[in-house]
């Protein structure tokens, strides 16, 4: 038989340890790089691969009620290390997996270790890889040391790599109350009709503004780290709280002005402000509050955006937040195969590739160290279909989402493509997400077949 060269997966985190896992029992050599503990993060604790740098949660493992659920499903049916290990070593949480993070970690190192065709090598890839290595999974996460990280960013161009994630609070598009929300672009801009309906508008008079300033003032934030003060970040992104606190009428001049708008439900009214919220992805499930970053916790979230008229019953995708994080401008940068287009040598995985969590980062990194193991041998192997979990978060990073606003994001049913008969609307939500996920398993299992 002839010998087979090895890859070279940077970073052996919860997308490198899981792409090793894959591509070895593929068959096909791997060299897994970790810099720990020989160069450390603020966050990691830690020698070992795939550590929990904080929760201890892979969140909901409900696989026909829930997308993360179903993409521990996913994992499962692919054989996926961090599932395996996660489920040896979890612990009792409800409706959650939560895990014992050490014994989950000492296990995946082990488990790797002790692979014969993994060898890891401990020190910092300090730089873009040696021409030599020509099959890379760049896995390195959210806090990718310094040296590569400016190396990938003067590779990829100006603007290509982000240090922190602003991210505004995403909505259901079917759970906004369309008898107060509009359609509409600031002053019907846009060359086309869809253009010039790009934005959802929820109007607000004098009392429900002063109301929400109250709320926005008095809730609960989450404290700056130290590491996340002064940094460049803040002078171009403020929290909304943030710009709410330097004078009650700055989100009227800002993200809330009431201008170039009418409102059909009441077009002799003058709004007193306006919040906007811009369509997040092709499909237009997903709406984002346009220029709502928030450090509010994740309950007050709720309670303060729900009072925005038209959002009462607003369902979240996901909350806002503002983190320490490095990423890619995925969807103009990386192919469907996880490949960074100006240089396919080069595959990304887990939160560096525009994905956000444990169990979403390690799902990249199983489908990139296939993708890989394939091609060393020849083969190409293509993304799982849109309707499964794993296939519609990389066709969400990689082509789905606006690249001028993108933000990582994490798994949810606003990503899949409607099924076919399956009526919108709250009341018929468990039954369409039922049938979101028995969609899922059966397309996920014939990928799998491939
Ligand atoms: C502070 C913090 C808290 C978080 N909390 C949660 C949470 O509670 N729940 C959740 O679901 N997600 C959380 N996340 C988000 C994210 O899902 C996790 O960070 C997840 O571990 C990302 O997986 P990854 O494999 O992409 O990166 P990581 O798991 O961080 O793995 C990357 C690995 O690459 C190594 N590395 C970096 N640069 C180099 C280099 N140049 N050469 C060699 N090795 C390198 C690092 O040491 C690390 O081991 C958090 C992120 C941060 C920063």
């Amino acid at each position: 038989m002839s010998k087979i060269d090895p890859i070279h997966i940077i970073g052996g985190g919860m997308a490198g340890s899981e792409a090793a896992w894959q591509a070895a029992n593929m068959g096909v050599p791997v060299i897994l790089h970790e810099m720990r503990p020989t160069v450390k993060t603020f966050a990691h604790q830690t020698d070992g691969l795939a550590e929990l740098v904080c929760s201890n949660s892979f969140r909901s493992d409900d696989d026909s009620q829930n997308a993360v659920g179903l993409l521990h499903w996913e994992m499962r049916a692919a054989d996926g290390l961090i599932m395996a290990k996660g489920d040896k070593h979890a612990l009792p949480a409800g409706g959650a997996l939560a895990v014992d993070r050490d014994a989950f970690s000492q296990d995946v190192t082990e488990t790797l270790l002790s692979h014969p065709l993994v060898t890891l090598e401990r020190g910092e890839v300090a730089g873009l890889p040696p021409e030599e290595w020509d099959n890379v999974i760049v896995a390195t996460g959210p806090l990718t040391s310094t040296a590569l990280a400016e190396a990938v960013a003067a590779r990829t161009g100006e603007g290509s790599l982000a240090f922190f994630d602003a991210i505004a609070p995403i909505v259901y598009a079917d759970s906004v109350d369309m008898s107060k929300a509009w359609f509409q672009s600031r002053y019907d801009k846009g060359e086309t009709e869809e253009e010039r309906k790009a934005y959802l508008n929820c109007p607000m008079d004098r009392d429900q503004y002063e109301a929400f300033i109250d709320a926005l003032l008095a809730a609960d934030k989450t404290e700056f780290k130290d590491w996340e003060e002064n940094t460049p970040y803040f002078d171009g992104c403020l929290p909304i709280e943030v710009m709410a606190a330097r004078g009650r009428e700055t989100l009227r001049f800002g993200p809330m002005k009431p201008v170039g708008l009418t409102n059909p439900h009441a077009p002799d009214v003058k709004a007193h402000a306006i919040v906007q919220l811009r369509r997040d992805n092709a499909l237009g499930t997903l709406f984002n509050i346009v220029g709502f970053q928030t450090k509010m916790k994740y309950g007050a979230q709720k309670e303060v955006f729900r009072m925005i008229p038209g959002l009462e019953d607003a369902e979240f995708a996901r909350l806002g937040g503002i983190h320490r994080n490095t990423f890619l401008n995925s969807p103009r940068l990386l192919d469907d195969r996880l490949r960074l287009q100006s240089d396919p040598r080069l595959r990304f995985a887990g939160q560096i590739s525009g994905v956000e969590g444990y169990v979403e980062s390690a799902a990249m990194g199983l489908l990139a160290g296939r993708m890989a193991a394939a091609a060393r041998l020849g083969r190409d192997l293509p993304p799982p279909p849109p309707t499964t979990a794993m296939g519609a978060l990389v066709t969400h990073i990689t082509g789905g989402a606006d690249a001028k606003t993108f933000q990582p994001m994490n798994v949810n049913f606003g990503l899949f493509p409607p099924v076919e008969g399956v009526r919108g609307g709250r009341r018929k939500r468990a039954e369409r997400y039922k049938a979101y996920t028995d969609r899922a398993k059966a397309d996920f299992g014939a990928w799998l077949a491939t």
